[in-house]
């Protein structure tokens, strides 16, 4: 059917200008373990971005939950209230740990945790409060920050969707960035844990540096390092910094770029999406992070029609997530206060279209009409 032309992937990691001339200078100065020149340097980019007071990259966003988790002493016998409507690593994160998950609803503008449900589902083993910024879409951070206070619980916040948004990754105590390649900004694999604590640092540091004060050791603070604590092998190498650190200088311009893809998704599929009985992805005062463009069709059989459609005309849609309370997993690990009707509806009506920085014109020209053209199977 399009086998002239090219299929329009769902994403496409970005190309930053010097990246390869960093790994260049990684391998050629003999140091590509972690923290080397380019980790401190993307890391201070990450400060800048984020306004977080303390940024450690990571080997993964899903590493850096789980350093959350264990920072925090969440252990067996704990429950953490998490949305189900998640990608899994916020489960994996409390799972490992021994701890139980429960599993809330989402607010359907958003597809982000809803707050009062998170007030009913505190109880005596509550100990932490994991949310999410769906496509860099703040949570209702007045309501969950509120709430985290009053219950003298602490805030952790995914923001793997969010970077660049004003006030995420700084509302919790500790926040989770990825580097996934399918993200805004990337490095193959990474991540990064911002530590908006100061009290969490020396212990986040150590937890990072396989449970040894090797970062004090490199400052010269002390003579000679060793074993102090439970940790693991959390640090990136300086290839994925150096990466990063390149892509990071360019976040503006990536940015940007994704923006004016969302811009044309949202203005000129309007009209469609209105006589069709679709809606839009339509963020609360116009924030958001340019990671991902969905909508949600009116009923839950249009899915795979609208997606097989799509793919027909040589472009890759696609739809997530299965909801954490009803996974196998997230049965073995967590309960539920009731069914959770807004998540389910909502990963059952919602795709997202493709968008990356320097998607051409001409490509989001085909996605809009492949989408224009959709007629549902009655
Ligand atoms: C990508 C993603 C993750 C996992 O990130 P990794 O860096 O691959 O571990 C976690 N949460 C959300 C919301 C994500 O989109």
């Amino acid at each position: 059917m399009v086998a002239d032309r090219e299929l329009i992937p769902f994403s496409r990691p970005y190309r930053s200008a010097k990246e390869i001339s960093n790994l260049t200078a990684v391998l050629a100065s003999d140091h590509a373990h972690g923290d080397g020149p380019f980790t401190a340097s993307a890391s201070a980019r990450l400060r800048m971005i984020t306004g977080a007071g303390h940024v450690l990259l990571t080997t993964s966003a899903t590493h850096a939950l789980e350093m959350a988790s264990s920072l925090l002493g969440i252990g067996v016998g704990d429950e953490v209230i998490l949305p189900s409507f998640t990608f899994p690593s916020a489960g994996d994160a409390v799972a490992r740990t021994g701890a139980r998950c429960v599993f809330v609803d989402i607010d359907p503008a958003t597809g982000t945790i809803d707050p009062t449900q998170v007030i009913e589902a505190i109880g005596p083993a509550t100990r932490a409060i994991s949310i999410m910024h769906y496509g860099g879409m703040p949570a209702d951070l007045p309501a969950l920050t509120s709430i985290a206070r009053d219950h003298d619980l602490p805030l952790i916040e995914d923001n793997a969707h969010g970077l660049g948004v004003p006030g995420l990754g700084i509302a919790g105590v500790l926040a989770a960035q990825s580097f996934h390649d399918t993200k805004n900004v990337h490095s193959g694999e990474g991540g990064a844990l911002l530590i908006n604590d100061f009290a969490l640092v020396e212990r986040a540091e150590i937890m990072r540096e396989k449970g040894t004060n090797r970062s004090q050791f490199l400052r010269g603070q002390i003579d000679k390092y060793s074993w102090v604590d439970w940790g693991s092998s959390y640090l990136p190498s300086e290839l994925n910094a150096a990466v990063l650190d390149s892509q990071l200088s360019e976040f503006d311009e990536i940015q940007r770029m994704r923006h004016a893809v969302w811009n044309r998704y949202a203005t000129e599929l309007a009209g469609w999406a209105h006589d069709r009985g679709v809606m839009l992805m339509d963020p609360p005062g116009g924030i958001h992070a340019a990671h991902l463009f969905y909508l949600l069709l009116p009923e839950w059989s249009m899915q795979a029609e609208f997606i097989d459609a799509l793919r027909a005309q040589g472009v890759q849609a696609a739809f997530h997530y299965v909801p954490l309370d009803t996974s196998t997993a997230g049965q073995r690990y967590g309960r539920t206060l009731r069914p959770l009707d807004r998540s389910e509806d909502f990963s059952h009506r919602l795709v997202r279209l493709p968008l990356w920085a320097g998607m051409p014109e001409s490509f989001v020209s085909r996605v809009i009409e492949a989408a224009k053209s959709f007629v549902p199977v009655r």
